[in-house]
């Protein structure tokens, strides 16, 4: 039987950081996934690395918006009429946390590790010889009214207290960044400290090259077969069973498939999201990724094309795919840029592991010895997945944790 000192469950970007992390610091660790590494949630996400995030997403306000989503109608949201009762008591609690004082303490209490996304990435980037994935060149949000842009004057007004660059422009100036935008837009604002990547899955593939390098292992395997041992954790890989000193549960969306049964039932919900690439048409482009905020789209350049993600849907994660508000932003999306055929024939569908107050669990798992949580990173595990990576090795390493682990603690649910 084969043993390690750890093993990842799940190797999405949030896993593959933690196994790497893990193995530059000289455990033995394997890395185990159902299916090759990054081609889940990580896969599909629309590339930013959002150093600049300080504030959640918020919860729908006003009774236009509200009433559109409740029509169908919106492009920003959409759900599943039949999941609405079993995903209640959680979108009441996540309305909760879009009080502007709760999104204030969100910025504080994750603003450690936001501010050391890209600087953490950089540094993997350079040692699995990726950096070709990374563009520097910031993103662009765009408010097609003065009250969308004046609606978001307090997180920029955190930001120039936070020193977090930014650039208020107009439509000459937004245009002269990205010419293909057309002039269906009053302001935008561009965040140059945020980085995207032209290849989600090639970046996760570069950092399990660089972590096979070190002598970790990739197992194929199912991650709810994980039992207790003795003193080990043991699980069930394709290769035979294997036993682990420790295991990290980095399963995204599927994490309580394997915690739930152990009695730990953390209130995880997910955001189902979409993305679908599509050809530029004439020779126009985009040099970053654009969000249209108020239709509630991405268009981020891609090495695949030009990739159009939307934004939440709620619905069980395990729901066909209904990807309606594609259908919906589409003559948005075509009146801002020339966009030309659709690359694949049909939607991509993820799922975001979301929390109610938007924060992801990272530390050990209460009531369990040797069982560490790394999930739950929503709107920003491509972002966090190497700080989240550092600050877990720092924590079962012994080592002094870069920042305080306290607000991601499986704990505050307990409260
Ligand atoms: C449309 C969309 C746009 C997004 N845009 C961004 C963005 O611009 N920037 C950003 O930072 N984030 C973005 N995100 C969020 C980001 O993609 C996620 O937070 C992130 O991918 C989560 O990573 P993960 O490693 O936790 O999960 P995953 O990538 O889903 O990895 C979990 C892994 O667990 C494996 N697994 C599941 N069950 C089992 C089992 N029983 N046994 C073995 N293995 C199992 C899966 O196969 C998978 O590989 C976006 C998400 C969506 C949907």
């Amino acid at each position: 039987m084969a043993r390690v000192d750890a093993v990842v469950l799940g190797a999405g970007i949030v896993g593959t950081s933690v196994a790497l992390q893990l193995a530059k610091r000289g455990l033995a660790v394997a890395l185990l996934d159902r299916r090759p590494p990054g081609e889940e949630t990580s896969y599909g996400n629309a590339g930013v690395i959002e150093g600049n995030t300080l504030f959640s997403h918020p919860f729908p306000s006003g009774f236009l918006a509200l009433l559109r989503v409740a029509a169908m109608r919106a492009t920003e949201a959409s759900y599943h009429l039949s999941f609405l009762p079993r995903v209640a008591p959680w979108l009441l609690a996540y309305r909760a946390n879009s009080e502007l004082e709760r999104r204030i303490a969100f910025a504080e209490a994750m603003r450690p590790l936001f501010a050391r996304a890209l600087s953490e990435h950089e540094a993997l980037m350079a040692e699995a010889g990726a950096e070709r994935y990374l563009r520097k060149e910031g993103w662009l949000k765009l408010y097609r009214t003065e009250a969308a842009f004046t609606a978001t004057a307090r997180e920029r007004e955190m930001a120039a207290r936070l020193e977090l660059p930014f650039r208020v422009l107009d439509l000459a100036g937004a245009q002269a960044l990205e010419p293909a935008l057309a002039p269906v837009f009053a302001r935008a604002v561009h965040w140059p400290g945020a980085g995207s990547i032209t290849n989600p899955l090639g970046l996760t593939r570069a950092y399990v090259a660089r972590f096979e390098k070190l002598g970790g292992i990739v197992l194929n395997g199912d991650a709810r077969t994980l039992r207790r041992a003795g003193s080990k954790w043991q699980v069930g890989t394709q290769e035979g069973l294997l036993d682990a000193d420790a295991a990290v549960v980095a399963l995204g969306p599927w994490a309580p498939d394997l915690l739930d049964p152990l009695g730990l039932k953390l209130p995880l919900a997910v955001k189902r999201g979409y993305h679908r690439h599509f050809r530029a048409r004439g020779n126009a482009g985009l040099n970053r990724p654009v969000v249209d905020t108020e239709v509630g789209y991405c268009v981020a350049p891609m090495e695949q094309g030009l990739r159009l993600t939307t934004g939440a849907e709620f619905a069980d994660r395990d729901a066909p795919p209904t990807p309606v508000q594609l259908e919906r932003l589409m003559p948005a999306a075509n009146e801002l840029f020339p966009l030309g055929e659709p690359v694949e024939a049909n939607p991509w569908m993820g799922s975001r592991p979301c929390f109610a107050d938007s924060r992801p669990v990272i530390g050990r798992a209460p009531g369990q010895s040797d069982l560490w949580l790394a999930y739950g990173h929503a709107h920003w595990g491509l972002t966090l997945g190497p700080a989240t990576g550092r600050l877990v090795a720092d924590m079962m390493t012994g080592a002094t944790p870069f920042c305080d682990p306290a607000p991601y603690g499986a704990e505050r649910f307990a409260r």
